[in-house]
């Protein structure tokens, strides 16, 4: 069956993680709006230095920008999607919704990352990723068998990202608090709200979006 879900959460929330989980699983495509930012800067367009600037800030790309990089994937159709960090602000839920109802798509379920603030600020100010393969990688937590060197590929192309430091952090999370999380709401009131546990183990929290998903 094809479905289209949402994984909403704060920065750290473990999104990521759990789209790509869902794309092995299920087949379905993973619609990064971050990641196609990230893109977008290191291609060299001038999108992309307007865009690199705010990001690093910790604060929100305009809605315009964000919203025609989605349009454009949906136009090039497939078969269900996972939006992971979009929507970010009521105008952009807006603008999906008439999107997908465009395309004669639905949206079956939005995934409400639940974790504390704490937790965040710990998970993201150790994380650091491969370049080469995108492991992800943690100082205390998850750090690699040998330092430098990536345990998955081997690459010593290891980085931070650039906006994963506590100024940024912060502003992430006042962004997320003031925007985003207006988004909780909005989508209960859609009867299309599923809450799991984002601080639980990594298996369990799929167990639980497995659970949620159950029967679409
Ligand atoms: P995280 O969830 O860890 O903050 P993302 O990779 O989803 O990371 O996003 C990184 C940055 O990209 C955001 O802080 C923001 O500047 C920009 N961004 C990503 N998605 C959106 C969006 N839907 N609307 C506006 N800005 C966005
Ligand atoms: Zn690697």
């Amino acid at each position: 069956m094809t479905i289209n879900i949402i994984l909403l959460g704060p920065p750290g929330a473990g999104k990521g993680t759990q789209a790509r989980k869902l794309e092995e699983e299920r087949g379905l495509v993973q619609l990064s709006t971050g990641d196609m930012l990230r893109a977008a800067r290191s291609s060299g367009t001038e999108m992309g230095r307007r865009v690199a600037e705010v990001m690093d800030r910790g604060e929100l790309v305009t809605d315009e920008i964000v919203i025609g990089l989605i349009r454009e994937k949906l136009a090039e159709g497939g078969n269900g999607f996972i939006f992971d960090g979009f929507p970010r602000t009521l105008a952009q839920a807006d603008a999906l919704g008439a999107l997908l109802d465009e395309t004669g798509m639905t949206l079956d379920a939005v995934i409400e990352m639940q974790v504390d603030d704490a937790a965040l600020v710990r998970r993201i100010t150790g994380r650091f990723t491969c370049g080469n393969c995108g492991e992800v990688y943690h100082d205390e937590t998850k750090p690699t068998a040998k330092p430098g060197v990536c345990d998955a590929c081997g690459s010593t192309d290891l980085g931070r990202r650039a906006d994963d430091n506590e100024d940024s952090l912060k502003t992430r999370l006042l962004e997320y608090y003031k925007k985003t999380s207006p988004l909780i709401g909005y989508y209960y009131a859609k009867g299309k709200l599923a809450p799991v546990d984002g601080l639980a183990a990594m298996d369990e929290v799929g167990a639980q979006i497995a659970a949620a998903l159950n029967g679409k």
